[in-house]
């Protein structure tokens, strides 16, 4: 190519046509421009040195914006020092700044008759003032940067003609420490020309992270960061200090700590704003406001909470999430069945429960009469000593036994269902009320025998009234024996009051005595016997006032004792006869179903028991140790060991059963965390939910019996039998699973550690839902990890919002089903492999989920990301998974369509590498994305020259190379099939 070489016009016609275009740039926000020579469009008025060395052109870009440049090209003489020097350039923050130089510089090559004299470089130097020179020049001043020369001086084009190129170099300088500069061009005798020089510092911009704004700043010189604290953005508060670091490169790293919208914000493109009308916030966080709950309202914006309609009250203690409540109505068919002077009453729950879960039932007892004047009734509160069993209040129970009534008397009984808002609207309260006649019965037993005189022959005695005589006293009829005689024969006398005196006894003699009252109903039950010893015949025994004073207090003192023996002797008998009652009793109520009303969420949360025991024997039946036959131990749980056995109930079949046992040495917290499983378990009745045969507590050690699944937990058992199902029998599994879960959500229970591990498997492959349990179900999983707000959860398992704030839901249970459907479908691979739990917290969070397990049908794979939806109301709840599951059963041949072949979404973390196959470079290149993977580097080494030896690659093949993780294997070996079979045209490049 033929050229004028000092002609101005030409360099810069070649740049202009062909490179300018590609200098209309944006400069990134983290670039702080000191110099920009293409922003001036006036003379730039640098230095030149000499003056027919460097020359500044005008020229225009393709917009016809004018631009200054600078050029040189004295080639053809010796000994060439031409300086450029631009105008002094104020330091401002910098510590480190960049020069980026673009210009085009010509081969030497390229320019006829040049040899010896033609330079390739010119040289970037630098000087540091406090002030502005003006044209004050000296070169020795001036420190090197660096010598520039150009990556290529020619390229060529599509038509074959060689054009010149644009060279970008750029230099870093630093630390600067003076108030400014000035930068200077030496050349030595190259054909260069600048096109344009562009000064700059980095900063890292002002930004918002987690609600914090971190304002501009400017990095360090050095390596180190620069950390910068952030300030809470309007209406917000911080939760930990937020922070941040500055890198030299101007990056914001790390953000750590955050701010929280306060009550009645919402997080709205990074700022806070006011919840609307209709919505409330009652906390700090960055929840979104919530819609207020039903029968409540807000008007204003940004409320806290929501003001309850007319009518309806919010209980002390209610969160603000909940729906407004009233008091239940009343309870219904109430039932009385009486037994002389005691009433056992029954009733069914209110039809309207007021909205609220919290019902107790409290029974108030009046006795009315009929006035005889105009008929009316006239009530008046019971006596104080009727019994009610348990209580009068705060039944949890339909039923309540009143003893201790008056015979022959008319009650009314006004029973009513309480609820946590009844006290708040005592208007609205009402009752279902019963009357009843107890009966004639006989009087209780005569208390309080004393003797109050006694001779050689004769003894005075007293007593009490019975405390409940039921009817007209007739007489009392006394029953006396010599104690020697063991009541071979006795007298019986009667007495119209409650004094006799016993004549015709004999001297120095002990007597044992009973008495009892008589009504027109019968005989009362007899006092407790008594004893007395009549006085000594001797001179000495004649009685004296004092003699006798010490009589009566000996045998006061052993009547005492005895009738203390007694009473404990028989108070013992009928609590044992109660105690041994109760079970069957509280499972007669349970099996009378008001647990199972329809439409009412029913799990009763076994902690609301103020004694845990009472739940216990309240949902779980009491079995005889010896009805029990441990054959082997089948597994161990947190508690002591799992066995196998044999169940034999009286009159009926024996079953296989799993005993859980309580190890010895355990305190009464772990008896009461063991036994709050069964609590649990025992509420539930589904054939996809474990099935409690009973609990061993009165003897030792305490159990749990289940009934036995013979293939025990289902991770295990998939790994055990790894490939060997068919997509139906997987899918019947996850259906199971997916209903024993729908009963527990519809009971309003929240399971919180659904897991494989924690699904049982019996021998007909029927899979059912186990380990329930309150914080015990976490403190017990060896998965549980502690997450910084305390607790443990498994976290692989764990949907975000648990994790984070413990919102533990249904919603919550369904993103750890997806997990479990993943499991199933990967026959018992571990979620997420070797990640640590803070890498698969990050990475759900960011939007990465699991990648379909290998040969996944595309239905089911869909099925797990709509259970991993980030918002929890958009996951599908239990019903729907059964459906669903329900119509891949009934139409199989769905599931031939594997997810490996169809497209789905691009924020798959573990997905897109099966999507980016076919155009991937290199192995490595292709692990890339695969980032979690652990066997990258294992890879890297490796190389495959075409697909066929690509698709041999089995996972035996990866375990040689190291690859160990069955995960991976898998994923690696399938994506292989899936990368040959997409490029069966040619070779991979290697
Ligand atoms: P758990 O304490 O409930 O996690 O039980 C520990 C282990 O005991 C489980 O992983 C099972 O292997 C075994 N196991 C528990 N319950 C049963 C059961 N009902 N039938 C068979 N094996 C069981």
């Amino acid at each position: 190519m033929d050229c004028d070489l000092r002609s101005p016009l030409f360099l810069i016609h070649l740049f202009m046509s062909t490179f300018l275009p590609a200098l209309c740039v944006i400069y990134p926000l983290n670039e702080v421009n000191l110099l920009d020579s293409k922003a001036s469009q006036g003379e730039l008025g640098w230095i030149s040195y000499p003056s027919h060395g460097w020359e500044e052109i005008s020229g225009v870009d393709e917009h016809y914006t004018p631009i200054r440049t600078f050029q040189v090209c004295n080639v053809m003489e010796y000994s060439q020092n031409n300086w450029l020097r631009t105008n002094w350039i104020p330091r401002q923050s910098a510590q480190k700044i960049y020069v980026e130089l673009k210009f085009t510089l010509r081969d030497c090559n390229s320019i006829p008759l040049v040899l010896g004299t033609c330079k390739e470089t010119f040289n970037l130097l630098y000087l540091e003032t406090d002030d502005d020179q003006g044209s004050h020049f000296r070169e020795h001043q001036y420190l090197k940067i660096d010598t520039i020369a150009a990556d290529e001086s020619f390229t060529q084009t599509d038509l074959g003609d060689r054009i010149l190129k644009l060279n970008i170099e750029v230099r870093e300088v630093g630390p600067l420490t003076k108030k400014g500069f000035y930068l200077a061009f030496q050349d030595v005798g190259a054909c260069v020309a600048l096109v344009s020089v562009r000064v700059y510092f980095k900063k890292c911009p002002y930004t918002v992270r987690n609600l914090a704004s971190f304002p501009d700043t400017v990095p360090m010189d050095s390596q180190s960061l620069v950390e910068v604290k952030g300030s809470c953005v309007n209406h917000s508060k911080e939760e930990e200090p937020p922070r941040m670091y500055c890198s030299t490169e101007g990056e914001w790293l790390v953000p750590i700590g955050k701010c929280l919208c306060n009550q009645g914000y919402e997080e709205r493109s990074s700022t806070c704003q006011t919840c609307r009308a209709g919505f409330y916030k009652s906390g700090f966080g960055n929840t979104e406001c919530s819609k207020c709950p039903p029968h409540s309202f807000s008007h204003h914006e940004g409320s806290l909470h929501c003001v309850c309609e007319k009518n309806y009250f919010r209980a002390e203690g209610d969160p603000a999430s909940m729906s407004c409540t009233r008091p239940p109505s009343a309870p219904r068919n109430v039932i009385s069945s009486i037994n002389e002077t005691s009433v056992i009453l029954e009733w069914s729950w209110p039809d309207n429960t007021g909205g609220r879960r919290d019902i107790t039932f409290a029974v108030l007892c009046k006795r009315c009469r009929s006035v005889p004047a105009d008929g009316s009734q006239r009530c008046e509160p019971c006596r104080s000593n009727v019994r009610f069993v348990p209580r009068a209040t705060g039944l949890y129970n339909t039923t309540v036994t009143v003893t201790d009534l008056l015979a022959h008397t008319n009650y009314t009984f006004e029973i009513e269902a309480q609820n946590g808002v009844s006290s708040l609207a005592p208007q609205m309260r009402q009752y279902a009320a019963v009357t009843i006649t107890t009966n004639q019965a006989a009087p209780s037993a005569v208390s309080g025998i004393r003797k109050e005189k006694t001779t050689r022959n004769s003894v005075s005695l007293a007593w009490q009234e019975p405390e409940r005589p039921n009817g007209i006293i007739l007489d009392y009829e006394i029953k006396y024996y010599e104690k020697e005689e063991q009541e071979t024969s006795y007298t019986i006398l009667r007495a119209r009051g409650c004094n006799v005196t016993l004549g015709g006894l004999k001297p120095n003699t002990a007597y044992l005595l009973q008495i009892r009252a008589r009504t027109a109903a019968g005989y009362g039950a007899s006092s407790t016997t008594f004893q007395f010893e009549t006085s000594p015949d001797s001179a000495f025994s004649i009685s004296s006032e004092s003699s006798q004073v010490v009589l009566i207090a000996i045998s006061s003192a052993v009547a005492i004792i005895l009738l203390t023996v007694l009473l404990y002797v028989l108070i013992g008998r009928v609590c044992c006869r109660s105690k041994s009652k109760h079970p069957d009793e509280k499972r007669l109520h349970f099996g009378n179903g008001h647990l199972r009303l329809p439409g009412i969420r029913t799990y009763i949360d076994p902690h609301t028991y103020e004694d845990p025991s009472q739940a216990v024997h309240e949902f779980a039946k009491e079995l005889d140790a010896s009805c029990i036959a441990i054959d082997k131990v089948v597994g161990a749980g947190e508690f002591g060991e799992v066995c196998s056995g044999r169940l034999r109930l009286p009159s009926k079949k024996e079953i296989c059963v799993a005993i859980k046992t309580l190890k010895g040495g355990y305190t009464d917290k772990q008896r009461r965390d063991f036994l709050a499983e069964a609590s649990i378990m025992g509420q539930f009745d589904h054939p996809n939910i474990i099935r409690l045969e009973g609990v061993v507590t009165r003897s030792k050690p305490v159990m749990i019996v289940t009934e036995y699944m013979e293939n025990g937990s289902l991770d295990s058992f998939l790994r055990k039998h790894d490939a060997q199902f068919t997509g139906i029998q997987l899918v019947g599994m996850l259906r199971g699973i997916a209903s024993g879960m729908k009963y527990l959500s519809d009971m309003g229970y929240v399971h919180r550690d659904l897991a494989a591990r924690n699904i049982l498997v019996n021998s007909n492959l029927v899979c059912k839902v186990s380990d329930f349990g309150l914080s015990r179900v976490l403190e017990d999983d060896p998965e549980g990890a502690y997450t910084t707000r305390g607790g443990k959860i498994p976290i692989r398992w764990t949907a975000p919002e648990a994790i984070a704030y413990r919102k533990f839901t249904s919603a919550s249970d369904a993103w750890s089903y997806g997990i479990v459907l993943w499991e199933v479908m990967s026959y018992g691979e571990r979620p997420y492999w070797e990640m640590s739990n803070q890498d698969v917290i990050k990475a759900v969070d960011e939007g990465y989920r699991l990648p379909p397990p290998m040969d996944c049908p595309a239905t089911l794979y869909q099925l797990m990301l709509d259970c991993w939806q980030k918002e929890r109301n958009n996951r599908p709840k239990f019903e729907q998974i059964v459906s669903i599951l329900d119509k891949l059963i009934r139409n199989p041949g769905s599931l031939k369509i594997t997810a490996n072949t169809t497209s789905r979404p691009a924020n798959l973390l573990l997905d897109r590498s099966s999507l980016e196959v076919p155009s991937m470079g290199t192995m490595g290149d292709w692990m890339d994305p695969m980032r979690t993977l652990p066997c990258k580097e294992a890879f890297s080494g490796v190389s495959y020259s075409s697909c066929d030896t690509i698709a041999k690659t089995s996972t035996e093949d990866l375990k040689k190379v190291g690859v160990t993780i069955v995960g991976p294997q898998k994923k690696i070996v399938s994506s292989l099939k899936a990368l040959d079979s997409n490029t069966k045209n040619g070779p991979v490049p290697v």
